[in-house]
This record gives structure tokens, C-alpha cells and sequence, in this order.
């Protein structure tokens, strides 16, 4: 755990005890601060004071004397409207802060050498941020990984010299980290998400911005308006901007070119590595990815070497888009994280011919904005509430079948894609839908998934079914 000192003595107010507030409460405990803790979800309360984290309801606690308001992520700061602690703080002038803010101001009293790399993005932040700590440990070095991308940041080993930090940061989670500043900070891409949360998408491409507003190199994607337009203007300040792209090469930075990483620096245009081969980073996305954790390992300090060897032994993270088996040339994928059709775009792009497992809860929109890709698909196996929508979106362009549950669509495709003489068969979950009529989250189908296949006779997994 990281011991937050730097409230150590003074009176502090945490709202939102979840798993992360309930790390922060912990954190701060230990450094001496006086906490009141509180949660609008009377049994979150109960657990909390179980754990002997002091309760106290915020409405009746004496405001003028609090250092600080933590909020947890999850609570509204700005939109759809204030939750009440945000209002009392306010017109106290009290500051509002989160555990990413704990964090940045813990390691520049304990450790400011030691490096911190934050990622945000609409896309790709988790398979960024565990592709850079893969590369890192692979490397040899000490590496925290956490934030969004699931373990609390405050639950993280502390800061010390020759440590490296690889922290996943969801837009919220800037939002209250005013002075966030990482070694290197990568924005990867921006497009309409969470609008519910930061009203516009300016908003939101201004909170993105302060990530690498505030670190010492600034990475970022230039393939969408907003990004370029954040990487121009960062331009024009003193502070390092390396651009990264899944096109064209327009100044410094990396770029990928089909699966070719190419590093452009005053001028000249020389290959960094090819991606070609290393099954858990096809498809331009992962292009994206990979040229973000080159740029960011590089600017911490790694060799070429050691990237490359880092990203040619990534294991891929569960879900998105992970081979997970094979059996003669047939390759299953697992992308059950495609929750909806713009998720599972990139892996219907990045394979051919597909047996496709789609459908669960359908999303509005359905699957039409694929329709580019259907071409690749060699047939659909339709699952769970969406399949006769999908069905019907499928016509007489793509053959398909109405499975209804996993585990026939996984052994008719299997059997359908052993019989294609293609080079290499994907069976592919890529349900374009959220999985609750059939499963508790993607991740329970995912695993579902997995298990089904492994089950296949002459299957040779390629992922420990405990990792998953
Ligand atoms: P996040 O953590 O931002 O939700 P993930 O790394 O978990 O992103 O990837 C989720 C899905 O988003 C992947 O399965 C893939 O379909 C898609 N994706 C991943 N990286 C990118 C990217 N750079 N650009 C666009 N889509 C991406």
C-alpha cells in the first residue's frame, strides 16, 4: 500500500466506498489524516466502519475545517449535475481531489525520480497500459501497474528510486487530479464516450488534455480532430510532443504503416519494428498501441532491444481481441470486451475468413455499422436476445445461423471453420452487445468462451485458462 503522508494531521472528507475508496481510506488512514468517511449506499457505510474506517454522514460534518473532499471516480464532479458533496465542498473552497491526485503529490514528497507513465484514451488504454508494463517487466524492471485498469492506485507497492509506474487513467479519474504529472503521459485517441459524465465532447477532450498537458513528454495520438488538434498545441509550448499514428507519417513521432512501425526524427524515416507475426497486436488499433508504448518506453529510457523483445512476447490481455487457442489452422479469438459494434470493428478488420459468435443484449444501432466488413465473414453464429435483429441485418449478404447459446455457436464453428481451406480460419467472439441476458459480464462470457473451446478435442490453448 502507499501510505498517503501528504495529509498527514489535517482533517479530510472521503465520499464513494467502493474497492478504490476504500484503498484511498485506508491509504490516508495510515498517513496520519482524519478521515470522515461516507457513501450514499447504507451498507457500503456499514462495511466501511466494519474495517474500521470512520464514518460520519458529510451533511453533518463541519466543512470549514476539511483540507479536502476525495471523491471516488464513479461520483459526478460536473455532469449530469454535482452530487452533494461536490456542491458542500464548493462553497466551502474546499479542493476536490481523487486517488490519482494522492498518488501524483505522495511521489513527489517520496520519490519524484521515479518514473510514472499515464495513459488515457477513449480506446486501447488497458491493452496500452499492460503492453508498456509487460515491456518494462520483460525488461527487468520494477513495475507498479493499476489505476482503471483495475487495481487501485493506492494499493500499488509505494514509490522508491529505480521504480516504474504504469498507471491507467479514465477521464474521471484526470478530473480530479489537477496536478497529474507523469514522466510521460500518453493520449491515445478521442472520440464521443461518457458524455453523460462531461456533458460535451470539448469537455471531455479538455479533462483528456491535462494528462499530457502535465507530463514531461506528451505523447499522442494524431488520427482524430481533437487529438491533433491537443498535439498542435502542445506543439507550441517547450515540452517534448511525440505524435503517434495508424497512418501517415507528418513530423516526429511514430507511425505505423500496415504493420510496420517507422520512426520519424529530423527528417528521416527509419523502421522500428515490424509487428508482422506477433498475433496479440494485429489490426491498426494495436498499431496505435504498440507505437504508443514504443514512444513511451523510449522517452523512460528502455533500448530498442528491449522493446522489441517486450512486444514480441506480449501475452495480449483477456478479452480484447486475445488468441486464445488453435487447432491445425484455425485460430480462436476471444474479443468478448466488444460490447458494442464500434468495439468489434477492429477485430472483424483485422481477420478473414471469420466464423463470427455475435449477439447477447443488443445495443441501439445494432450491427449495420459493420457492414464494410462483412465480406470477411464467412458465416455468423447469432446468440442470446439480439439474434433475430442481427439476423435480419445479416439478410442474404452473409450466411448465418441462430445458435441462441454459446456453446453450439463455439462447436459449430469450430466444426464449419475446420472444414475452410483458408490459410487461417478465425473463430472469432465478437458479440457487438453487452452479455447480460446470458452472462453476469463480458468477462464471465469471455471465460465461458474459453472454457468451451478448450473442451474441442485436438485444441491446443495458447493461454493458461487461469490467466484469463
Ligand atoms: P479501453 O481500456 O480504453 O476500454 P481496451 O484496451 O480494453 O480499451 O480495448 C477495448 C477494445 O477497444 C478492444 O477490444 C478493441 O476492439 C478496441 N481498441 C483497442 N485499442 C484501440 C485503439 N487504439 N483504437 C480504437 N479501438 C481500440
Amino acid at each position: 500500500m502507499i501510505v498517503a503522508t501528504v495529509f498527514s494531521g489535517k482533517k479530510v472528507a472521503l465520499f464513494g466506498l467502493g474497492g478504490s475508496g476504500l484503498a484511498t481510506a485506508s491509504a490516508l488512514l495510515a498517513g496520519g489524516a482524519e478521515l470522515s468517511a461516507w457513501d450514499d449506499n447504507p451498507d457500503r457505510v456499514a462495511d466501511a466502519a466494519k474495517m474500521g474506517i470512520p464514518v460520519a454522514d458529510l451533511r453533518n460534518v463541519d466543512w470549514s475545517g476539511l483540507a479536502a473532499l476525495v471523491l471516488a471516480p464513479g461520483v459526478p464532479l460536473t455532469h449530469p449535475k454535482p452530487h452533494w458533496t461536490v456542491d458542500l465542498a464548493r462553497a466551502k473552497g474546499i479542493e476536490i481531489i481523487g486517488d490519482v491526485e494522492l498518488f501524483v503529490r505522495q511521489r513527489r514528497l517520496q520519490s519524484p525520480d521515479c518514473a510514472f507513465i499515464a495513459i488515457t484514451g477513449t480506446n486501447g488504454k488497458s491493452t496500452t497500459t499492460a503492453l508498456i508494463a509487460h515491456i518494462l517487466r520483460n525488461a527487468g524492471r520494477d513495475t507498479q501497474l493499476g489505476g482503471n485498469i483495475g487495481t487501485a492506485i493506492m494499493t500499488l507497492e509505494p514509490p522508491r528510486s529505480g521504480r516504474f509506474y504504469v498507471v491507467e487513467c479514465s477521464s474521471y479519474q484526470i478530473d480530479l487530479a489537477p496536478s497529474i504529472d507523469p514522466t510521460a503521459g500518453i493520449l491515445l485517441n478521442i472520440s464521443a464516450d461518457h458524455l453523460d459524465r462531461h456533458g460535451t465532447l470539448k469537455h471531455y477532450a479538455e479533462v483528456k488534455e491535462r494528462l499530457v498537458a502535465g507530463s514531461k513528454t506528451a505523447i499522442v495520438g494524431t488520427d482524430d480532430y481533437w487529438c491533433t488538434m491537443i498535439a498542435d498545441r502542445l506543439g507550441h509550448t517547450d515540452k517534448p510532443v511525440v505524435r503517434i499514428s495508424k497512418r501517415d507519417v507528418k513530423a516526429d513521432g511514430y507511425y505505423a504503416q500496415g504493420s510496420r512501425i517507422l520512426h520519424a526524427a529530423g527528417g528521416t524515416t527509419a523502421l522500428f519494428v515490424d509487428l508482422d507475426g506477433i498475433s496479440t497486436l494485429r489490426g491498426a488499433h494495436n498499431a496505435q498501441n504498440a507505437a504508443a508504448a514504443i514512444a513511451a518506453c523510449v522517452s523512460v529510457g528502455l533500448s530498442k532491444d528491449e522493446i522489441i523483445a517486450g512486444l514480441v512476447s506480449f501475452a495480449g490481455l483477456a478479452h480484447r481481441m486475445q488468441p486464445i487457442a488453435r487447432r491445425g489452422r484455425v485460430l480462436f479469438v476471444n474479443d468478448s470486451k466488444a460490447t458494442n459494434a464500434d468495439a468489434s470493428a477492429p477485430a472483424l478488420s483485422s481477420f478473414e475468413p471469420i466464423y463470427w459468435i455475435a449477439g447477447g443484449l443488443p445495443k441501439e444501432g445494432g450491427i449495420q455499422p459493420l457492414s464494410c466488413w462483412f465480406p470477411r465473414i464467412a458465416k455468423a453464429y447469432l446468440i442470446g436476445e439480439a439474434a433475430p435483429a442481427f439476423a435480419a441485418t445479416l439478410g442474404h449478404d452473409v450466411a448465418y445461423e441462430i445458435a441462441e447459446t454459446l456453446d453450439r455457436a463455439v462447436s459449430h464453428a469450430a466444426r464449419d471453420a475446420g472444414d475452410d481451406a483458408g490459410q487461417e480460419p478465425v473463430v472469432l467472439l465478437s458479440p457487438a452487445c453487452a452479455s447480460f441476458d446470458q452472462y453476469k459480464n463480458f468477462e464471465i462470457r469471455g471465460n465461458a468462451f474459453v472454457d468451451q473451446v478448450s473442451q474441442i478435442p485436438g485444441v491446443t490453448m495458447l493461454v493458461d485458462q487461469m490467466e484469463v
